[in-house]
């Protein structure tokens, strides 16, 4: 899971979709039955044993994108999945890999910023002393008839990216550029490609952003900025695919599941997201060697705590064919933390789909609660660039997250072994609906996966 400073669109417009349930709960009986009997080819195969090992031989270490640590966990996915006899392709891609400053000082007239606590991870090198100009939200609009040159903007987060504010900022000849937060919290910007044209730069708090705004109402106001040691390396990092061809009768269609196997620096990551990588190795195992009617592809993504930068890569390198043949994208991220809440579905627009609608069904016979899975509204993972280019896609995840999250305290003695079998068996099932000979091809079907009766709620990822 990525922060949810991460990303700039969050804040969407509130949902009308409500409780409401869509489908009628089915009748019970004979339907159960072979649901059950079909779950246990799978379900029953499933070693809870061999995903918790998984996640303690890649949760040694953290697992950052683009370093030797995410190359040995992509060599081990991919032996993983060679030695289960898949046919399995490494897609590389570069990424820009950025280091916080080690240096932040603001002084602005009398007040003293104390940038450590506030988390001024965000900044570009360079030192400048000059009067604040406010400039909006840094649009080329904002910066129109107004002396900048030599300044240093005063310019709200929200509507695009930081690299193109400083650029904005930059080109109307401010010398420095000052960021302060729309909501409340801290800002963890990355500084995306190294540019040139970029000024010295940094972030501070919305409630500081105030503070200045308040100060320039009685005159001008000089700021005094510093920040060293920020800068961006490129490196490469990668994702994994594993595919298995239909075996018989096939429908020509294509299941993806998926997870991130990169963590952030300085979290060994064995629940975020070692938890989701290792259940797509079980999985993975498992369906080797059932018989299917459709094609299914596993894929642990990389660079998924930079922005999503590995299935936004695998999006983009994805054929036409492929897209056009795609019934669902199940991804599960975080999936076995003993501290974090129960299981849920996210979508990105937070309304049901095919994926959610099988996730609910297989939650209604194997969910810990013995209720159909819950859905809801977020991203802030991979299941993102699939939603995003039209794909039915969910997040898999335990909501409320465990609040220890990207932090070295994200470790293997917090696993939850139940958690894990909860989660495997329910997206195992759900997949399997669509993989398993004996249904029809979705597009076509005249026996249609179970619809279970299941709720949206309005659940959030952190508390
Ligand atoms: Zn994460």
């Amino acid at each position: 899971m990525i922060r949810k400073t991460s990303i700039s669109i969050l804040l969407a417009a509130s949902l009308s979709l409500g409780g409401t349930a869509v489908w009628a709960a089915p009748p019970q009986g004979a339907n159960l039955q072979s649901d059950q009997a079909f779950d246990n080819k799978i379900v029953k195969r499933i070693k809870v044993e061999n995903i918790y090992n998984h996640i303690a031989e890649l949760s040694k270490v953290p697992r950052v994108a683009g370093t030797p640590a995410e190359d040995a966990a992509v060599e081990y996915i991919k032996q993983q999945f060679e030695s289960y006899g898949y046919d399995t392709e490494v897609q590389e891609f570069n990424i820009y890999s950025y280091t916080e400053p080690s240096l932040i000082e603001l002084s602005v007239g009398s007040m003293i910023f104390d940038p450590v606590p506030l988390g001024f991870t965000y900044g570009v090198n360079g030192e400048v002393k000059s009067e604040l100009v406010s400039a909006g939200i840094g649009a080329p609009s904002d910066f129109e008839g107004k002396n900048v040159t030599g300044k240093i903007a005063l310019i709200q987060r929200g509507s695009f990216s930081f690299a193109e504010k400083i650029l904005n900022a930059a080109k109307a000849g401010a010398a420095g550029v000052i960021i302060y937060n729309n909501v409340d919290g801290v800002i963890n910007g990355t500084l995306g490609e190294p540019n040139d044209g970029y000024v010295p730069a940094l972030a501070i708090t919305k409630e500081q952003g105030a503070a200045l705004i308040e100060a320039m109402k009685d005159g001008a106001v000089t700021a005094t900025l510093k920040v060293d040691g920020a800068k961006t390396d490129q490196a490469v990092s990668h994702n994994v695919v594993a595919t298995k061809k239909a075996t018989q009768k096939s429908t020509d269609q294509l299941v993806l599941v998926g997870a991130h196997h990169d963590s952030v620096d300085g979290a060994p990551g064995a629940n975020d997201d070692a938890s989701g990588t290792a259940t797509v190795l079980e999985l993975a195992r498992v369906f080797a060697n059932a018989p299917t009617d459709t094609d299914i592809r596993f894929v642990t993504f990389g660079a998924e705590e930079n922005g999503l930068l590995g299935s936004y890569e695998f999006v983009n390198r994805m054929t036409e064919e492929d897209y056009n043949r795609t019934v669902g994208m199940f991804q599960m991220d975080m999936v076995g933390s003993r501290d974090a809440g129960p299981l849920i579905m996210y979508t990105n627009d937070g309304k049901k789909n095919i994926v959610t609608d099988l996730g609910a069904a297989a939650g209604a016979r194997l969910s810990n609660t013995g209720e159909a899975t819950p859905y809801g509204m977020e991203g802030r993972s991979d299941h993102v660039p699939f939603a995003e280019i039209g794909l039915p896609a969910a997040l898999f995840i335990h909501a409320p997250v465990e609040p220890h999250y990207h932090s070295p305290a994200d470790t293997l003695d917090k696993i939850s072994l139940d958690k894990l079998k909860e989660v495997s068996t329910i997206v195992g099932a759900a997949v399997y609906q669509v993989l398993r000979p004996d249904t029809p091809a979705l597009k076509n079907a005249k026996v249609a996966p179970k619809v279970v009766d299941y709720n949206f709620e309005e659940r959030e990822l952190e508390e």
